[in-house]
């Protein structure tokens, strides 16, 4: 008599997927009868799917979350110790991993006073915007309330952050999008606005033109990507940075970064602001501050901002009256402070310049041999590789050739991405971005998959 095979215990999983799971970004029709790929095991830049198929994953977690490696058991540990003590207070008393991992985080970044804890990038970008809306009503009468942001930069899926996000097409989907906040134009020199020398200058000069143009009394902020990640990779040019810390000195004009994907070492560096000396006002980061081992994202703040909530009992003005709930559950300080101490103990800072090179060294030699490859631009290690069909013209490889290259690496088992898909004609940008942990060996086989995949789709 034929034996009948074992019930696979995971169809029942896929079957609940494909009836009730809503993925993000991707067409959700398509997930009713196809998937997922169900990735069940991780560690360090490996991860096995369902089948027990080995992956190298160059995007750590698909969008650059996980800076330190799947797997990691002692982060496991202290977030389950944690929460044995005690699981969760509201944030208004606070918790002791979560005064201890501020203090461990501001002695990072010299010039900031405060961390304000939430638990998305989103989250804290909100909350800052609105610190800047308070600080208009209590310090200018209301008038400085507008919030700059740039083309191409990404701050989160909230109303607001969508506004405050350069993808105007988004309009169409989710407008009329939340007042107040006003587009600059972006800094990047391949896909230069200016003729001339010295690109950064202009870049940053575009953004006075518009706080002049807006009148510098109504502008409170601006908010920056230090690199711009899903909108292209894109680091600012040489002269940007201090030139925009000069216009917002003059204009009295708080500057917030977003390092949401630059912050916890991406860029080689604690943030990567910290490689272009500036002293920005509000700091927001998330992905990296417990490379996804639990909910956690933080907005630092420097002193003066914290000074302007002066606190005057009976003011409904002088305190940030603002809360998340879950910001005082204790799992996301406990996996930060864990995280944190297996970056300096493993030294991943300087492994991330070092595998950064070689990265960048990777792709520059792919660029001499495939010219779909018109540009390559990033820091640390977050990389892109700008995909154009003609060099001098610079016209981006249709959507297709993009999804085409990455399902190619796929199938020799190394996971890449590319930029936003959310930006037609823009999205033709592949994004590497291994876990701080990689190796010389590592970071060669994603380069030769790449190289592979880039013969094979263009020839
Ligand atoms: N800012 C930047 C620069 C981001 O890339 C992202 C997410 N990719 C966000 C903010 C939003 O973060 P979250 O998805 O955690 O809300």
């Amino acid at each position: 008599m034929n034996q009948l095979p074992p019930p696979d215990p995971l169809a029942p999983v896929i079957a609940a997927d494909r009836a009730h799971v809503w993925h993000h970004l991707v067409e959700h029709k398509f997930t009713e009868t196809h998937g997922p790929d169900l990735m069940v095991r991780g560690r360090g830049l490996r991860l096995w799917n369902a089948e027990g198929r080995e992956h190298l994953d160059a995007v750590s977690g698909g969008v650059w979350t996980v800076n330190v490696g799947y797997g990691r058991r002692s982060i496991a540990d202290a977030v389950r110790d944690q929460l044995a003590e005690l699981n969760f207070y509201a944030n208004t008393a606070g918790s002791i991993p979560g005064a201890r991992f501020a203090a461990q985080l501001i002695a990072r970044m010299p010039g900031m006073a405060r961390v304000y804890y939430g638990n998305s990038g989103t989250e804290v970008n909100e909350k800052a915007f609105k610190m800047v809306r308070q600080i208009a009503h209590r310090h200018h009468g209301g008038r400085k309330h507008k919030i700059l942001f740039r083309q191409r930069d990404y701050h989160g899926s909230s109303l607001a952050a969508v506004s405050a996000s350069g993808q105007p097409e988004r309009a169409a989907q989710y407008g009329p999008f939340v007042p107040g906040f006003v587009e600059v134009p972006h800094c990047c020199e391949y896909r230069a606005q200016w003729e001339g020398a010295e690109y950064g200058l202009r870049a940053a000069d575009a953004i006075e033109a518009v706080i002049l143009r807006e009148g510098p009394d109504t502008v409170g902020a601006l908010c920056l990507e230090t690199m711009t990640a899903g909108g292209g990779v894109i680091p600012a040019p040489e002269g940007y940075w201090p030139r925009v810390q000069e216009i917002c000195a003059k204009y009295d004009i708080l500057l917030h970064l977003d390092e949401v994907v630059c912050g916890g070492g991406r860029t080689g560096k604690w943030f990567g602001y910290q490689h272009y000396g500036i002293k920005p006002d509000f700091v927001t980061m998330a992905k990296g501050v417990a490379s996804g081992y639990a909910a956690i994202a933080c907005l630092a703040t420097s002193r003066r901002v914290y000074e302007m909530f002066d606190g005057a009992p009976g003011d409904p003005l002088s305190a940030f009256r603002d809360i998340s709930t879950y910001a005082g559950c204790t799992a996301g300080p406990a996996a930060a402070l864990e995280n944190l101490r297996i970056i300096e103990e493993e030294d991943l800072l300087a492994n991330a310049c070092r595998m950064g090179d070689r990265l960048e060294a990777g792709l520059r030699d792919l660029a001499e041999r495939h010219r779909a490859i018109g540009d390559v631009r990033g820091k640390g290690l977050f990389w892109g590789a700008e995909l154009v069909s003609c060099r001098r013209s610079k016209a981006p490889v249709p959507e297709a050739q993009v999804q085409a290259v990455i399902a190619d690496c796929l199938a020799q088992g190394v996971i890449i991405g590319s930029t936003s898909r959310a930006l037609p004609g823009m999205n033709n940008t592949l994004c590497l971005a291994p876990a701080l942990v990689a190796t010389p060996a590592d970071i060669d086989a994603i380069t030769a998959a790449l190289g592979a995949a880039l013969g094979r789709v263009f020839g």
